[in-house]
């Protein structure tokens, strides 16, 4: 297993070396910050910039840590190599655009000061696209440039995605797939049993967000934990397993699939109660017999589409429509 942890973002040289001082100890350590952080809002913390490549490099010469920061363009590639970072990622924003992955593949293979680079991490687009990540991948590995290539999945809207991820796990066996639970949930409460899971579908590796004060963060706080946590949930992530792999990986997909369902109703009976109370205000009948026969006739053509029966659709139709006419009375 590797381990990549640090904090979302450099934000002074004393937190940096406070939480990599925390961190030395665990073995396969690599130490993360952003320096230059692809924010989705503009008034949003934007990362300290190129001094915090130094604090990086006494991270390396003083603690002893190889270390990673995120690049998003050429010129982010070539100061990161520069200030001699063993580590590049490539974030989930930059690899929505496979033009601008292009060019940091570009930047590193014709980069002088690349000899000391020891891996790339690439994201999971910000979008459940497999077929993307796995092209942004390949962008790295048309040369034997002598590092290594890893997926990091992050999931998308807070949502796992497992699926995406499995395909990966079948097309690309060789590239090593770590979990990055933090951007995943964008919640500190739901990283240890994520890190469960990385164990479980036997991962290859974690990258988790990790800052002295999760609290004061100046970026992603409510999603960082603290070194000793970390630590702790490492700890208790080694379980052995005996289900076959591929049954883990469909249970977790089925798990993620009616999650999203009971999200989905709920969103429905949301609309349903708007549409009770425009009825209420406007004195209409709650049950509209013509609507809902339009619905059955045009919901119904989803047995054929989906190879369900006819028999299943109705029953789901009618206690979805039973449960709405509640709601709405
Ligand atoms: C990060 O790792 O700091 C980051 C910005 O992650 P993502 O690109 O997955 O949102
Ligand atoms: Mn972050």
């Amino acid at each position: 297993m590797i381990y990549i942890a640090g904090p979302c973002a450099a934000e002074s040289e004393e937190q940096v070396l406070e939480t990599a001082r925390a961190l030395a100890q665990m073995d396969g350590l690599i130490f993360r910050a952003g320096v230059w952080k692809p924010r989705t809002r503009p008034e949003s913390f934007q990362g300290v910039g190129d001094e915090g490549l130094l604090w990086l490099s006494r991270v390396h010469n003083e603690i002893g840590l190889p270390v990673a920061t995120e690049v998003a363009n050429s010129e982010q590639v070539n100061k990161a190599l520069a200030a001699g970072i063993q580590y590049l990622w490539v974030g989930a924003r930059t690899c929505a655009s496979p033009i601008t992955v292009q060019a940091i593949a570009n930047a590193i293979n014709i980069s002088p000061q690349r000899t000391h680079l020891r891996g790339v991490f690439i994201k999971n687009p910000v979008n459940e696209d497999v077929a993307l990540w796995e092209g942004n991948i390949r962008r790295f590995q048309h040369s034997d440039l002598g590092f290594e290539i890893y997926a990091v999945h992050r999931g998308c809207n807070h949502q796992p995605c497992w699926q995406m991820a499995y395909q990966l796990r079948i097309d690309m066996p060789q590239v090593g797939l770590l979990l990055d639970p933090s951007h995943l949930s964008g919640d500190a409460e739901r990283v240890s049993s994520l890190c469960r899971d990385a164990a479980e579908l036997q991962y290859n590796g974690l990258m988790v967000e990790v800052h002295p004060h999760p609290k004061q963060a100046l970026s992603d706080a409510k999603q960082q934990i603290t070194p000793a946590e970390f630590a702790a949930i490492i700890h208790a992530s080694q379980v052995n397993y005996s289900t076959p792999i591929e049954l883990r990986w469909l249970r977790k997909m089925i798990d993620e699939v009616d999650d999203r369902l009971w999200n989905a109703i709920a969103q429905r009976m949301a609309v349903s109660e708007r549409i009770g109370a425009f009825k209420k205000a406007n004195h209409m009948e709650v049950l509209q017999p013509t609507r809902f026969s339009e619905i059955m006739t045009n919901r119904l053509a989803w047995e054929e589409k989906q190879g369900l029966s006819k028999e299943a659709v109705q029953t789901i139709l009618t206690a979805l429509h039973e449960e709405s006419i509640r709601k709405q009375q």
